[in-house]
């Protein structure tokens, strides 16, 4: 079980030049594969499921910065706010008050992002930029001192057509500079996986959540 060294080191490489953060998505992988990226002096990397987040943080030197990339539960947001750095997928401002609770127990600020429903499947995740925009107009927001709305995310279509995916990026961008443009706390734009990054670097992103490229494939569970 080893990392895709070489497509690592290329791919970091691309990315570094343009300012761009790798998160190295290590869902389902063992501690050991996650360690060999970091001996390679990697320190962000992505999970998707709180147990096992919670896991591996606590087999792993506590320098990494973990990434929650999935859907998360408000009830399991109290067992990673001690240690969590950014939440990729939030996608309600209930979601947000209880981040801004857990993280007040542990007197830190938790960078969250807010994610926009930009695909074309019907799922059940990510705001429309209606309800992104009521999120961002509540007026109890301002009171929530313990965490920072950093920015969006967002998944493009799945789909061979890169000019569909490149679409939605470009539409996601859009809203981002928008607000940006008002918030200058507004600094992440996560958007982009294996199958897609090249795509959404040149439509702005400036986050890469990436496993496959770098872990292999997975075996789903
Ligand atoms: C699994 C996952 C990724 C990484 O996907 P790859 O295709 O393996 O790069 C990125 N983002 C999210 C939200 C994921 O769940």
């Amino acid at each position: 079980m080893a990392v895709h060294k070489q497509a690592y080191l290329e791919i970091n490489n691309e990315l570094t030049g343009r300012q761009v953060t790798l998160v190295a998505v290590s869902k389902t992988k063992p501690v050991e594969a996650i360690l060999e990226l970091y001996e390679l002096g990697h320190r962000d990397f992505g999970e998707n499921y709180v147990q096992e987040i919670v896991d591996k943080a606590e087999k792993l030197p506590k320098d990494i910065r973990w990434h929650f990339i999935g859907h998360l539960q408000t009830n399991k947001v109290k067992y990673i706010a001690d240690f969590i750095h950014l939440i990729h997928g939030v996608d309600s401002f209930r979601l947000l008050k209880e981040v801004n609770k857990q993280a007040t127990k542990y007197n830190r600020k938790i960078e969250c992002l807010l994610q926009v429903h930009i695909a074309k499947e019907e799922t059940k995740f990510g705001l429309d930029e209606n309800e992104l925009q009521e999120i961002l107009n509540e007026e109890e927001i301002k009171s929530l001192k313990n965490i920072s709305i950093s920015g969006l995310m967002g998944m493009a279509s799945f789909t061979e057509n890169l000019q569909v995916v490149r679409d939605e990026f470009a539409r996601l961008h859009n809203i981002f500079t928008k607000i940006q443009k008002q918030d200058p706390a507004f600094r992440i734009l996560s958007m982009g996986m294996s199958s897609d990054y090249k795509v959404a670097i040149e439509e702005g992103s400036n986050m890469v959540r990436i496993g496959s490229l770098l872990f292999g494939e997975r075996t789903y569970k």
